[in-house]
């Protein structure tokens, strides 16, 4: 994509929903961190409905070593892969208190070094708790940016790094936020609904999904065309048995 088309492709997004935002509840940036963890190959709501109680008394890295692993499994046990992300919460929580004096960390390598934490994850607390222009590349993401070409890549690091290189100001705080979104609820992974997508004339993803009526009304139509051409070939058939029952009844030699 163009320079000028990656800048109205936002511009667009940005007027649709000037305030974008994650969709995972916290209180504070060491809820954030948790409920991020939380969400691997989960769907936000999910974390929400299990951490909406657990946040209610849990809102430093001591309280929930205090609280421990088992009674942590018990509340998330809702989510995919609860064994492991308890497991995780709790060592990440002692790890904060032991290295960082309870806090969360404000830097890319200190993040990455707490267990569970990923550079997705380290991305979506830099950028939502601490105001950094980061790029998590989530699969709605990964597959928006690859869909439209307005960030091509094979991984998820060259979509980060071209994203990071292509999205120009003031949108980049925001950026991630937008494709997520507009991912989750336009550009799904199923079934695009392009025929109500802002950005429909910038996007080079080829077979644009049709609105539904429009969609009924050529089914209809294919159905009817195939009918027609089923009674062709039907004739055509019916015509050349005849031809054939004729030719088997004419002697194939004059005695
Ligand atoms: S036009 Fe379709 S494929 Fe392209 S971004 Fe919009 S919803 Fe996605």
């Amino acid at each position: 994509m163009k320079r000028a088309e990656v800048f109205e492709f936002f511009r667009r997004l940005a007027e649709a929903n000037p305030s974008p935002t994650t969709e995972l509840e916290s209180g504070n940036p060491y809820q954030l961190l948790v409920a991020v963890v939380l969400s691997a190959q989960a769907t936000d709501a999910s974390v929400n409905i299990a951490c909406r109680p657990l946040f209610e008394r849990i809102k430093a890295p001591r309280q929930m070593v205090d609280f421990g692993e088992e009674r942590l499994r018990d509340a998330i046990k809702t989510i995919g892969l609860f064994n492991t992300k308890a497991k995780n919460v709790i060592a990440l929580s002692q790890a904060l208190i032991d290295r960082h004096n309870g806090e969360v960390p404000k830097t890319r390598e200190e993040l990455q070094a707490l267990p569970g934490v990923g550079r997705k994850t380290a991305n979506v607390v830099l950028n939502t708790a601490y105001g950094e222009e980061t790029f998590a590349v989530d699969t709605h993401v990964f597959r928006v940016c690859n869909r439209t070409g307005l960030a091509p890549g094979k991984t998820v690091d060259e979509v980060e790094a071209k994203l990071d290189k292509i999205v120009p100001q003031p949108f980049r705080r925001d950026a991630h936020h937008w494709l997520i979104l507009h991912g989750r609820y336009t550009c799904k992974a199923r079934l695009p609904e392009c025929w109500r997508c802002p950005v429909i004339d910038l996007c080079r993803y080829k077979p644009k999904t049709l609105a539904p009526e429009e969609r009924t009304k050529s089914t209809a139509s294919r159905s009817g065309s195939r009918g027609s051409s089923t009674a062709r070939t039907a004739k055509g058939r019916t015509a050349s048995r005849l031809r054939a029952s004729r030719s088997r009844s004419r002697p194939s030699r004059l005695p």
